[in-house]
């Protein structure tokens, strides 16, 4: 049995298709507005739901957020595409049909490199990526005999990415789809919020013998909104086809839904009944073209993406691997960090700033409960307090604690006249601090006796003793030396 109770005789196979919702102002084939939130039903044209005589016209933007995702993935990008009609009946399509694309996918190829919590690294290969439309929603009220439908949804661009099946672990999944996230946040095309339904995946499962060369059955899973729930539909749907086979029984090739609160999954329709899209090509739009210009121009646009600033982060800030990691979790941070390090120009400030991002910094987005985009206090003044402490003039500590809050309510002012006003700067100033050593000397006959019987170890309460006095603001390396001195000397 492995970690999650699945039988070591078998192995997984898993592929995922991810829908994405695209960032953009207007639908995919009509101008109405993709605003979330308003009244229902307030973002529905007759274009929307293509009445007669109307004609879909092409969003442009969902051609580059696509092209995008392509680049960044390393795929093929299709020249010449085709959109697609896939028909089928649902009261949230009031179209019949979704426009989408079958035989000409905007992207071919290409793979998403996932980093497992070992630091294994493995490359997800894709199978296309396309555009496509989204549906309306259903509501079922609890209340409501009738189901209610919404279409400020529909028409909504999408981009369905699609991976090889070549996932092999509910880990491996989890993995995938927290790059994916990351990915599309970078590239800014979409907000990759799960919970909310703007990122949604399907999972295809089926299990085989360990060794086995042909693919089995799969099976498909819908209705996840975490990535957890994601890998917990993996665990179990690998179970229970485990289970079939060890009974001899065969798997049929379906859709299931999860049902989050038992963590299982329960038939929906099977594989027969689902595939017949009778898909054509959509006749009131044009193919369109991608050149060889507009692939440089969207090439010139693309932003920096996490591999290439962690990169960055430890060849030219000389950061560890761990560090940049963490600074490229979310694109703020690492954008934000990469600002600072521009006014910075050695490894001991990198790596100082790093350390104000991921502690002081984190811990107050924390307490505040709010995201890094929203963090106020501007790089320049993480740069003054790297230099302010590591010119010794305010301990790290004492920098963080009070001067930090102090600029945050303040970010116009200096930090260095923050910390002079605040009476925070530490002194390394010998002639102060010794008199203040030889009158704790003098209070502690007998400790200082223990020290000189060989009792080295006796000097951190002579710091602490010393912190005490002078509100923790002597610089600690000059502090002990001077108190080993006096000790000596005394
Ligand atoms: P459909 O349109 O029916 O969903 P696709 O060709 O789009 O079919 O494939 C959907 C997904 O199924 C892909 O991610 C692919 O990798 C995955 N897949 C295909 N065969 C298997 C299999 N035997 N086991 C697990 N996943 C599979
Ligand atoms: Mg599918």
């Amino acid at each position: 049995m492995s970690k999650n109770g699945i039988s070591e005789k078998y192995e997984i196979v898993i592929g995922l298709e991810v829908h994405a919702q695209l960032r953009t102002q207007s639908k995919a084939y009509s101008g109405d507005s993709t605003e979330f939130g308003v009244a229902p039903n307030s973002n529905v044209s007759v274009l929307t739901i293509a009445h007669p005589g109307t004609l879909p016209r092409f969003n442009e933007k969902v051609l580059e957020y696509a092209v995008k995702m392509g680049i960044a993935c390393g795929s093929e990008i299709t020249r010449y595409n085709v959109f697609d009609r896939k028909n089928y009946f649902y009261p949230d399509l009031p179209k019949g049909y979704q426009i989408t694309q079958d035989k000409t996918p905007i992207c071919r190829g290409g793979a998403i490199r996932i980093t497992l919590p070992s630091g294994q690294e493995k490359d997800i290969a894709l199978t296309r990526i396309h555009m496509e439309e989204d549906a309306g929603k259903s509501l079922h009220l609890a209340e409501e005999l009738d189901t209610l439908v919404d279409l400020n949804r529909a028409g909504v661009p999408l981009i369905e990415i699609v991976t090889d099946p070549i996932l092999r672990t509910p880990e491996e999944a989890y993995w995938y789809l927290t790059e994916v996230r990351r990915l599309v946040r970078y590239l800014d095309i979409c907000d990759g919020n799960m919970e909310e339904g703007s990122m949604r995946c399907d999972a295809n499962i089926s299990v085989r013998l360990k060794g086995e060369t042909a693919f089995r059955t799969r099976v498909e899973v819908k209705n996840m909104n975490s990535f957890r729930n994601v890998e917990r539909a993996i665990i179990f749907e690998a179970k229970r086809q485990i289970e079939a086979y060890e009974a001899g029984e065969t798997i049929k090739g379906e859709t299931r839904m999860f049902d989050a609160p038992t963590g299982s999954t329960y038939s929906l329709r099977n594989k027969e009944s689902l595939n017949d899209y009778r898909y054509f090509c959509e006749p009131d739009l044009q193919p369109v073209i991608v050149s060889e210009e507009y692939l440089t121009a969207i090439k010139s646009q693309m932003p920096a993406l996490p591999r290439e600033l962690k990169e960055k982060f430890i060849n030219q800030y000389g950061l560890s691997d761990y560090d940049a990691n963490v600074l490229v979790d979310i694109k703020e941070t690492a954008l934000y960090f990469d600002e600072v390090c521009k006014s910075l120009s050695t490894p001991a400030q990198y790596k100082a700033a790093a350390n104000w991002l991921t502690v002081p910094v984190k811990s107050y987005l924390n307490e505040q409960a709010i995201g890094m985009e929203e963090f106020t206090l501007p790089a320049s003044k993480i740069v003054e307090l790297v230099k302010l402490v590591e010119s010794n003039q305010v301990s790290f500590s004492i920098a963080a604690q009070n001067l930090f809050p102090a600029l945050i309510a303040d970010p116009t002012a200096k930090a260095e006249e923050k910390a002079k006003e605040l009476d925070l700067i530490q002194t390394s100033d010998i002639d102060a601090i010794t008199p203040i050593i030889d009158e704790i000397l003098a209070a502690y006959p007998a400790k200082v006796a223990e020290y000189r019987a060989g009792k080295k170890g006796i000097i951190g309460m002579f710091m602490g003793e010393l912190r005490r006095k002078t509100q923790n603001k002597v610089d600690p390396k000059t502090a002990s030396s001077l108190i080993e001195k006096r000790l000596e000397e005394v």
